[in-house]
């Protein structure tokens, strides 16, 4: 028998949460972003799940290659551009679009000698100070897009860093489309005000409404909110679906008594008589190791808590209050019936992280 633990993506879920992207998007396209393996769902279930998505964007240049080889034929978006001379010809012979965010991605472009022109992104950094030019230097950057030959459509695009807040004290949302609204109006006579915009991420999408002519929602699709924060809406409250449900077994059961304590460094100690699950998952399948004590499980569909340090293979929980439990008993770690934001909240990171960390030697299958 194989080990007991596996992943079951939810391809009708995806479905349903792509929908529910488009019923935020004011009418704009939709780039469903399946970077880091589709938040680690796998490209080619991401490509079937996400089928009526206008487009798929992600970073991985040879996983876009991978796209068009499975078959998918509509656009596709890089969204950290190109990484070398070398990946142009590739972006040109596979029909890629690539966002555009430094001066050496210009000096590139005007060296290369592309067969067919390619789309960009103009990526315009308006606060977040990762990737993209100032609003002063945007219409630079596009004059010298648009005189090159090889250069197909301009969008303009910015990425916001605090959309998933209602009232941030640092660089709100409006801040940031103020210093975008300016850079565009500064690619001069009406043209930089005119070109297709790309906005929004999911936090954008759920709790704002901007205009534009594409969106790039990742973690809704996924079934998760973007900060996973406390107080806010949860998933299910935003009408998303759980697209990953990782579950396992209790593979062994210890009795144990006040003062016995559990797992490596004997970080949890027994106050009294407790019943203690053994769970057929640990760090090494992507479970958080850093969960502390009382991360949320679901035992036989009661929800119960971690207990002592996560291994490798094996995490334990607490059965006392889970009467039925046995050897066999069925654990969900998230997924339906146990929202992967809480997991994640209660380890202190987001539900992203969690599903980009799905280990390899997971197996997955499909419902
Ligand atoms: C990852 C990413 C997105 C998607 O963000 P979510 O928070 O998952 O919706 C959108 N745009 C860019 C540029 C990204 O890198």
């Amino acid at each position: 028998m194989p080990r007991p633990l596996i992943a079951t993506i939810h391809l009708d879920a995806m479905q349903h949460n792509l929908a529910r992207a488009r019923a935020c998007a004011r009418g704009a396209k939709v780039w469903a972003v399946v970077k880091a393996n589709a938040y680690g769902h796998g490209l080619e279930r991401a490509m079937r799940g996400f089928a009526d998505a206008d487009g798929l964007a992600l970073v991985e240049v040879d996983y876009a290659v991978r796209l068009r080889e499975l078959g998918w034929t509509k656009p596709i978006l890089l969204l950290e551009g190109f990484f070398d001379a070398s990946d142009l010809p590739v972006m040109a012979q596979y029909g890629l679009n690539g966002s555009v965010h430094c001066e050496e991605q210009i000096a590139l472009l005007a060296a290369a000698r592309l067969p067919h022109a390619i789309d960009v992104h103009l990526k315009m950094n308006t606060g977040m100070n990762r990737l993209g030019f100032t609003p002063d230097a945007v219409a630079g950057a596009y004059a010298r897009l648009r005189a090159m030959p090889h250069i197909g459509t301009i969008t303009l695009m910015t990425h916001f860093a605090n959309a998933d807040e209602a009232a941030p004290t640092r660089l709100p949302l409006a801040q940031q489309m103020l210093r975008f609204e300016a850079g565009a109006a500064s690619i001069g006579a009406g043209v930089g005000t005119s070109l297709p915009r790309s906005l929004c991420n999911s936090a954008g999408l759920l709790l704002h409404q901007l205009d534009s002519d594409w969106v790039r929602p990742g973690i809704m699709l996924y079934g998760g909110t973007p900060s996973g924060a406390p107080g806010g809406t949860s998933a299910q409250a935003f009408g998303l679906l759980p697209t990953m449900t990782l579950r396992s077994s209790i593979i062994g059961i210890q009795d144990i008594a006040a003062g016995d304590v559990v797992g490596y460094g004997s970080r949890y100690e027994a106050a009294g008589n407790i019943k203690v699950g053994v769970v057929a998952c640990g760090y090494a399948d992507g479970y958080p190791r850093h969960a502390p004590e009382g991360t949320p499980v679901l035992v036989d569909g009661v929800r119960t808590g971690l207990i002592g340090r996560v291994s490798m293979d094996m995490l334990m929980v607490d059965l006392t209050h889970v009467p039925g439990a046995r050897v066999g008993s069925s654990v969900t770690l998230w997924g339906q019936g146990m929202p992967i934001d809480e997991v994640a909240l209660a380890a202190g990171t987001i539900g992203y992280e969690l599903m980009c960390a799905l280990a390899p030697r997971v197996p997955v299958n499909e419902a």
